[in-house]
């Protein structure tokens, strides 16, 4: 695993998002009903789309930082 933690439950995501307001420590990758998934980050500064769940994941970790 990453060092930042990827959350598949909208909950789980947002009680993250809760718990450390402005910071980028969890980002979600949600199927929304188009297939279309919706990439979001606990900074509430950054949301994206993505056409899969890898690119979604790919995209998160970019925003983050933990790839170059
Ligand atoms: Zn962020």
């Amino acid at each position: 695993m990453s060092d930042n933690l990827l959350h598949d439950s909208p909950t789980e995501f947002l009680h993250e998002v809760a718990n450390h307001q402005g910071e980028c420590v969890a980002q979600s990758v949600i199927p929304r009903d188009d297939g279309v998934y919706v990439v979001a980050c606990s900074c509430e500064k950054w949301e994206t789309t993505a056409p899969s769940r890898e690119e979604g994941l790919r995209l998160a970790r970019r925003h983050t930082g933990s790839i170059g």
